[in-house]
């Protein structure tokens, strides 16, 4: 039996075979060919289709940012036609009888090598635009060999790290626990797990190897400790916490219809945090009392383009119609830092928690805010649906987020669409600045949101996704609670409600602080609602 040791991300014992999670990563492998002509086409094929994806680009990058940005892809274009480019692709099929990818990467290696040993700093840099377009050339056929990561059976999913849109992509039915070499407590990979309900444990360093692949574990979330080969007196003791956690999971049923009030008589709300449409189950199933923060961005993660205003009206409606006319906050798409999409095309970032994400996307690219907008106000129609921005850091940005709904509506009525006009508006709370200003925020919305996991991060100066950090990301510091008192202050002075919805919401030892500050609700993973309703009726 070995034994490995992570940090706990959420609790629970799982039993199961180890699968070790693969990418969808670019492999080049020397494949002989016997038609160099057949593989000579599905070159000319693959850079057809490249160079039509970089055109897209271009033309988007044109009305988004400008002609002098758009440029480079223009270039890119450029490269992939180059005349010399293509010889030395197709002579090595020709003269090697070898596949196109392996003779693209030859290509793409050669050509870096050349640029990078020119004395002149600009033309070196030109080797990382050989390997981009290379790369591209490369994922056109990578699309069609890698079909998607597949589990047959219940498994622990083990990775040295997944991103946000891996995990969403998983069949949550198979997933028995998460495991990591990598990873921080605060990142989206572990916030996700705690919305599924699924043990996990992370930053278990490179103790976790593959070779452990298809052996059986123990996960033992709450500890934050893997076992593997276990032996039966381990098996016996964890088969016992297991059982002993679903008899938890029993009496914290008889909580079920229970109000959330305290033993004076102090009410706050429950709700559940959801990341798409499949989690509502859970948060009915544990008696939410609405949906405090439903991560739109998470349908842009899952699909291969710009989800279209049909597609997310119809996810947000059968959420509003599920929730029965309990409220439903959607927060308007927080794409950017650790939430990548690639059909956006964001530039890569030296800061990309400070970067281009969240409102300042929609705010840059207001068709794309505008489509969504659009299909939240339809789905208004059918259900108490609120919204909410993130990543607020003035009244401007809601007075400009206010200007383009009004567009909308608009739009809508002169289309005869119907939608309610009793939609509640509200921003996050995630950055100092919005603190500062939440006096003059709360005269602009109906209520705020607090989203501790990035105010804590913005407030310390600590990147969430850092694991080496994990030890100074304290949410309990007095800085970020004096925040959240500041903004629930203003928020009431201007008869407004308040909410939290990160993380730290769910945190038992703060639910009586947060009571004090009179926060109106609390939105938690759905799995956290009981523990909450119990731990409140109990003060
Ligand atoms: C937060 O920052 O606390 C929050 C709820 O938003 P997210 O975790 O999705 O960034
Ligand atoms: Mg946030």
């Amino acid at each position: 039996m070995v034994i490995l040791q992570g940090k706990s991300v959420f609790g629970g014992v799982a039993i199961g075979k180890i699968q070790f999670f693969k990418r969808d990563e670019i492999q080049i492998k020397r494949r002989h060919v016997d038609d160099p002509e057949a593989e000579i086409r599905r070159f000319r094929t693959a850079k057809e289709k490249a160079l039509s994806e970089l055109q897209q680009l271009y033309d988007k990058a044109l009305t988004d940012v400008g002609e002098a940005n758009a440029m480079i892809f223009e270039a890119h274009q450029l490269m992939l036609e180059d005349p010399d480019y293509n010889d030395s692709v197709e002579n090595i099929i020709n003269t090697q009888k070898v596949n196109a990818e392996y003779a693209i990467g030859v290509t793409s290696d050669n050509y870096a090598a050349i640029f990078e040993a020119m004395d002149d700093a600009y033309m070196q840099g030109r080797a990382a635009d050989v390997k981009d377009v290379s790369n591209r050339l490369l994922s056109q056929f990578a699309k069609k060999q890698n079909a998607s990561f597949e589990m047959t059976e219940q498994v622990i999913i083990a990775a040295d790290d997944l991103a946000p849109s891996e995990t969403v992509q998983l069949d949550k039915d198979k997933v028995l626990a998460f495991i990591t070499v990598e990873g921080s407590a605060n990142s989206h990979t572990a916030i996700l797990a705690r919305t599924m309900n699924i043990p996990a444990v992370i930053g278990i360093g490179d103790t976790l190897t593959p070779k452990y692949d298809g052996k059986l574990a123990i996960v033992d979330g709450q500890e934050g400790k893997i076992y593997i080969d276990p032996d039966e007196e381990i098996l016996v003791a964890m088969r016992k916490k297991q059982a002993v956690e679903q008899e938890q999971r029993e009496l914290l049923e008889t909580l079920k219809g229970k109000e959330n009030v305290t033993r004076s008589g102090q009410k706050i709300n429950l709700y559940a945090n959801i990341a798409n449409v499949s989690d509502v189950g859970a948060a009915l199933r544990n008696d939410a009392g609405g949906i405090g923060l439903f991560r739109s961005e998470f349908l842009y993660l899952e699909n291969e383009t710009y989800p279209t205003e049909e597609q997310q009206f119809a996810a947000y409606r059968q959420v509003a119609e599920m929730m029965a006319g309990k409220r439903v906050i959607i927060r308007t798409l927080d794409i950017g830092a650790d939430k990548q999409v690639g059909y956006f095309n964001l530039e890569k970032e030296d800061n990309p928690a400070m970067g281009l994400r969240a409102i300042r996307i929609c705010l840059t690219r207001p068709e794309l805010f505008k489509t969504q907008l659009r299909a939240i106000f339809r789905a208004s129609a059918y259900g108490q649906i609120a919204i909410m921005f993130p990543m607020i850091i003035s009244v401007s940005e809601v007075r400009r987020i206010k200007e383009i709904m009004d567009e909308v509506k608009t739009g809508l009525r002169a289309d005869g669409i119907a939608f309610s006009d009793q939609i509640e508006t509200g921003i996050m709370i995630e950055t100092p600045a919005a603190v500062m200003i939440s006096r003059e925020l709360a005269k602009e919305v109906d209520f705020f949101s607090v989203g501790t996991n990035d105010l804590t991060q913005y407030t310390l100066a600590i990147d969430r996704q850092n694991r080496n950090l994990d030890s100074f990301y304290d949410s309990h510091h007095p800085a970020v609670l004096s925040m959240i008192q500041m903004a629930a202050e203003n928020a009431h002075a201007e008869g407004k409600w308040i909410g939290i919805c990160g993380e730290l919401a769910a945190d038992l030892s703060l639910t009586e602080r947060f009571l004090q500050m009179n926060i109106d609700e609390l939105s938690v993973a759905p799995g956290m609602i009981l523990p909450l309703r119990k731990k409140i009726r109990e003060l």
